[in-house]
């Protein structure tokens, strides 16, 4: 495997950052996490988009601009002969002293992994995952903004050590006021009576990349869709429940704390939308081989 790190490729055992790079030191840093299908970058832009928000929001100046980032990502897969996988692109503070001050960071490290990605098994998305609700909460914007897409990602690392201690696949993460703001690393649907249901932003939720596309491939459905704050009593009650994230796709739910949802099986929505999904990841993307 040959990992990009500023402007270089090395192979695995030589790609090394720092120990004083902000990045190990506090988590001080942003990252995206994007699919390749069928040799072709998905939803490249978008990506791109939310790095550099997550950036602006740190004061962390990019030191790449958008043209070098997506050609370091596109000869990243070449590289790596990679047509279906996964890349980790992660900008770090950089290199500093002991000390919190980002300032005396010269420079943001940038680095790029390509490889392959390990799914849920095969039978979760035939048969629904397990949720659990956990009593970790989602952090507070007044924090940090979920919307960030930080380094530090020990609330949601928390929040998935309860959820497997519970027997769970997943855990549900609330927000300090009991809405629903997402799962650790995936953003919640619901849908009930015809209406398909997601936390708001302002929840606690990720602005999910998968989750917008499920949006736009719902209203392509014709099925209404609103963002809205809603409590475990709604889900319990819903007639389908699922989850997006780019890892992930879209996977159907069949449990919330041992209490079956949607007869325990994926409904016809959930499966729909699934289908729509794979259908628009097979066509869709940058050109990584033009
Ligand atoms: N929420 C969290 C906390 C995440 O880390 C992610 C990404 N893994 C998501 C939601 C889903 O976002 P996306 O669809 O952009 O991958």
């Amino acid at each position: 495997m040959k990992i990009y790190i500023d402007g270089k490729f090395y192979p695995e055992k030589d790609a090394k950052i720092s120990v004083f790079d902000h990045g190990l030191l506090y988590g001080d840093g942003a990252f995206e996490g994007i699919r390749v299908y069928n040799g072709r970058i998905f939803k490249l832009a978008e990506h791109l988009d939310r790095l550099r928000a997550s950036a602006q929001a740190i004061v962390l100046n990019l030191p790449m601009s958008r043209e070098a980032l997506t050609e370091a990502a596109v000869e990243t897969c070449r590289r790596n002969k990679l047509r279906d996988g996964y890349i980790r692109l992660v900008v770090t503070r950089g290199v500093g002293y002991l000390g919190l001050s980002p300032y005396k960071c010269k420079k943001p490290t940038v680095f790029i992994i390509a490889a392959t990605i390990e799914l849920y098994p095969e039978k979760v998305y035939r048969k629904g995952m397990k949720l659990v609700t956990v009593g970790t909460t989602r952090t507070s914007p007044a924090a940090l903004s979920p919307n960030v897409k930080s380094l530090n990602y020990l609330n949601n690392i928390m929040a998935k050590v309860e959820a497997l201690h519970a027997g769970g696949d997943e855990g549900l993460m609330l927000n300090a006021q009991g809405y629903i703001a997402e799962c650790t690393g995936d953003n919640v649907f619901i849908l009930k009576r015809g209406v398909l249901l997601t936390p708001p932003t302002s929840a606690g939720a990720l602005c999910g990349i998968t989750r917008q596309t499920v949006m736009d491939l719902a209203g392509e459905a014709g099925i209404p869709v609103r963002e809205e704050n809603f409590t475990r009593y709604d889900i319990f009650t819903a007639d389908e429940c699922f989850l997006t994230g780019t890892a992930a796709e879209v996977v159907p739910v069949r449990e919330l704390d041992r209490r079956v949802i949607s007869g325990g099986r994926p409904g016809p929505v959930t499966t729909e939308l699934m289908r729509r999904y794979k259908e628009l990841t097979a066509r869709n993307g940058t050109p990584i081989y033009a």
